[in-house]
């Protein structure tokens, strides 16, 4: 993934790759505003690469919680 997005003056309302990433990343542990919802779909709709971090994300998300649901997670490599 590449970092070097120009970020873009306030006034537009386009948000950059990493934006869009954290934005991904946050809603796995809450509900975004409506701002960040309408950024960031807006941005999912025009870049691929963060349609597939966000696919990845997903299906990362259903597995840890098919672990916190069903099978117990080996954790006796906890220190
Ligand atoms: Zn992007």
């Amino acid at each position: 993934m590449t970092d070097d997005v120009a970020r873009y003056p306030d006034g537009t309302r386009d948000v950059s790759c990493r934006e869009a990433a954290r934005l991904i990343s946050f809603r796995f542990d809450r509900e975004l505003n409506h701002d960040e919802r309408r950024e960031l779909s807006m941005h999912l709709m025009e870049c691929l690469n963060c349609q597939r971090f966000e696919q990845q994300l997903k299906l990362l998300q259903q597995l840890s919680r098919q672990y916190a649901s069903g099978a117990k997670a080996p954790d006796d490599a906890v220190s």
